[in-house]
């Protein structure tokens, strides 16, 4: 997505007990899948097919793309499916589903959610994406198994952005939040979370194998999930 730039700083020094944690709450994209699929997908994929049926250069789409997108960042309708085929006139899921072999799992993820459960962590995928995004990601990486709960922000009825949207769901899903950890690559959703009162909260450095790693200023970072495997 459209990427802003931020400046490179050093990681926050910290280190988790995980004695004070009981439940863990993962973002999908770019936490536990590789951001290269969804980047590529909406900056590169989309507006190949919508020039073409369009009749424009791809720089053209792009740009046209890329400036609808901007509008709607941060809010529910972004993340839709349903709504960007009828925008665009485009069969959205289908062309997903045709560049599926980019959907990947992050290296150790699969070690960390094994661990968890090893240690006896209630651990919930959060996410903002679309249902319809979520199975195909789910056949497609079969990490489904590993959660206690899959929760769409669909169903919460607003983004992770918002505070509130925590409130939602910790009726949904009954969670200690000062004993809850939550790990996203969107600073914007640490926010959200931080003024709810969560608990720990780690941002994810490294959202795409394809971009630099960029650490947080105001959160402790990790680049991969072995970091917090004990
Ligand atoms: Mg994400």
């Amino acid at each position: 997505m459209t990427q802003e730039i931020k400046q490179s700083a050093p990681p926050i020094k910290w280190k988790l007990n995980w004695a004070s944690v009981d439940t863990v709450l993962l973002d999908m994209d770019g936490t536990l899948l590789d951001k290269h699929f969804d980047d590529f997908f909406w900056e590169h994929y989309v507006p190949e097919i919508y020039a073409e049926k369009n009749d424009l250069t791809v720089i053209e789409a792009r740009k046209k793309l890329l400036a609808s997108y901007k509008k709607i960042e941060g809010r529910l309708e972004w993340t839709d499916l349903d709504y960007w085929s009828n925008e665009l006139n485009l069969d959205i899921p289908a062309l997903k589903v045709k560049i599926d072999h980019l959907v990947q799992v992050h290296p150790y993820v699969i070690d960390f959610l094994q661990y968890c459960r090893r240690i006896g962590k209630a651990v919930h995928l959060v996410t903002n994406a679309h249902s319809k995004t979520l199975e195909i990601k789910m056949r497609k990486t079969l990490i489904g198994e590993y959660f206690d709960r899959i929760v769409c922000s669909q169903e919460v009825g607003m983004a992770k952005e918002e505070p509130l949207f925590w409130e939602r769901l910790e009726k949904i899903l009954y969670y200690d939040k000062n004993r809850t950890l939550l790990a996203d690559d969107t600073e914007k959703v640490l926010h959200s979370a931080r003024e709810y009162g969560m608990g720990l909260l780690v941002f994810v450095a490294r959202p795409s194998s394809r971009s630099p790693v960029t650490f947080s200023k105001e959160f402790p970072s990790i680049v991969y999930f072995k970091e917090l495997i004990e």
